[in-house]
């Protein structure tokens, strides 16, 4: 600390009565340590400010746990983002422009729904009978016509043709007899297929979501 000018300030301790606590009081004075300690301190404009979130002050334990979970919460977005699986192909016309499909032993889906039926058939450690895999728009109308009788389709019985996902080569649907064996249904499940409609199209199983 320094003495500040002498003209026209007030009467301040000799600098031998400085650092003495009962001296520096005469004039209302703090302590020599004390006025080391607010000397250390940052100048007016640059306080210490404590960090804050959303106004509320954060204790070091606060922010150290905020760390924490932050961190978390990138690790497991980033574990899901690396698992997740290939997504199948949806033309914007698939009538006229089919996706890419496979055909293995008389089961014709896309390569990403082929691989998931595989998937559900090794862990019911059995094939699955369907009944019905990839169907083109004209089969999907003569489906329909069957059906409800009506070649466009039925509402929550057959899809218009164009909109099943079976013209996506990523719907199937189970015989009777799949569909008894709760292990085989279970199977297709754990593998990513959807059943969407139990009671009104039992057996219909969809890959890619719940159509
Ligand atoms: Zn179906």
């Amino acid at each position: 600390m320094f003495d500040a000018p002498t003209l026209g300030r007030e009467p301040t301790l000799r600098d031998s009565e400085r650092g003495n606590p009962r001296s520096m009081a005469k004039l209302g004075a703090q302590p020599r340590s004390v006025c080391h300690r607010i000397a250390r301190l940052p100048q007016d404009g640059h306080r210490y400010q404590a960090p804050s979130l959303f106004g509320m002050k954060l204790s070091r334990r606060s922010r150290w746990i905020l760390g924490a979970a932050s961190v978390c919460v990138l690790v497991l977005g980033g574990v899901a983002f690396l698992n997740r699986g290939p997504s199948i192909v949806i033309p914007d016309r698939p009538c006229a422009d089919p996706p890419p499909l496979r055909t293995h032993d008389g089961v014709t889906l896309q390569p990403v729904a082929m691989r998931a039926f595989h998937k559900a058939e090794r862990t019911a450690h059995t094939t699955i009978a369907i009944s019905a895999s990839f169907r083109s728009c004209a089969q999907q109308a003569i489906a329909c016509r069957n059906i409800c009788g009506n070649p466009q389709g039925c509402p929550g019985r057959c899809a218009t043709p164009g909109s099943s996902w079976h013209q996506l080569g990523a719907a199937v649907d189970l015989t009777q007899g799949s569909l008894d064996n709760a292990t085989i249904v279970s199977a297709m499940k754990s593998a990513g297929w959807c059943e969407p409609l139990p009671s009104s199209d039992p057996g219909h199983f969809s890959y890619g979501g719940c159509h």
